[in-house]
């Protein structure tokens, strides 16, 4: 369970990135943040795995009281923590079960992680990643030989591979085209649903968002402005999240659907 008290993100430039969020995310749900580019949604995930420290209020992550952990408490809590970016972060000169198996040993510098030998219980176990996400027959493929969406599935195993109970996932889908995008969603899903990992993700594409997630925050200007269920969603809902530019956001989603 994740709980937001009160939580607040100044930068050290003093941009407030986040007022008074006040959330629970409880284990297994999938959650979509939406709202307008600059709204603060990938600080609201970062700060969930420490990659940003928060200013103010209280987070907890199942109990833990995320702003005083320390040193290797910090790494040993992110590893329950997967995380996804748009740009897949991989290595491309190398095979997608290399990539996997960098899980592994996360306090390897990455040159001995590549080099490094592995037992056979982690391959046999990024081979099962690979397994989860439909790519068991690319493992020893090299990275730069795979479409845009197999690379994000193979981001997908690596982060099944390290055993977490959260996935976040920061725009995941927004470099790839629109089937290619609800491929790489149909896996989320299924890691979602059957393995109980619950899901935040940081989404664009509002529509996809809201076919896939069951529930749906919405930030405008570093606030909580929707939270329900993806079900709830109306045009009046997504042009207050947008702050009245909704339909120009629809118009430039579109366009970019219709141009990939
Ligand atoms: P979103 O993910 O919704 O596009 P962000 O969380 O990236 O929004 O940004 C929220 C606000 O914080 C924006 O005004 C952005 O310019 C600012 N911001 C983001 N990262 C930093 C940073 N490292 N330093 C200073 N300001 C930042």
């Amino acid at each position: 369970m994740i709980q937001f008290m009160n939580v607040t993100k100044t930068y050290t430039n003093g941009t407030k990135a986040l007022s008074n969020i006040n959330l629970t995310i409880k284990q297994g749900e999938f959650v979509a943040v939406i709202g307008l580019s600059g709204a603060g949604k990938s600080t609201l995930i970062r700060c969930i795995n420490r990659i940003h420290d928060i200013s103010s209020g209280t987070l907890l992550v199942d109990e833990v009281d995320v702003a005083k952990l320390k040193g290797r408490h910090i790494r040993k809590f992110r590893r329950r923590i997967g995380m996804i970016f748009q740009s897949f972060n991989l290595v491309t000169r190398t095979t997608v079960i290399n990539n996997v198996l960098v899980s592994f040993v996360p306090g390897l510098p990455l040159w001995r992680k590549l080099t490094g030998i592995f037992h056979k219980e982690h391959k046999i176990k990024a081979l099962e990643a690979l397994d989860k996400v439909g790519i068991l027959d690319k493992a020893f493929v090299r990275v730069d030989q795979l479409s845009g969406g197999q690379q994000q599935r193979v981001a997908l195993a690596r982060t099944l591979a390290q055993n977490p109970d959260i996935i976040l996932a920061d725009e995941p889908i927004a470099s790839l085209d629109p089937v290619t995008a609800r491929i790489v969603m149909d896996d989320f899903q299924r890691i979602n649903k059957e393995m109980d990992i619950s899901v935040i993700m940081n989404i664009h594409h509002v529509e996809i968002a809201l076919e896939y997630a069951d529930r749906v925050i919405g930030i405008r200007k570093g606030e909580v402005v929707f939270d329900g269920e993806a079900s709830q969603v109306t045009q009046e809902i997504l042009q207050e999240i947008y702050g009245g530019k909704w339909e120009a956001e629809k118009a430039e989603m579109e366009e970019q659907a219709a141009y990939v």
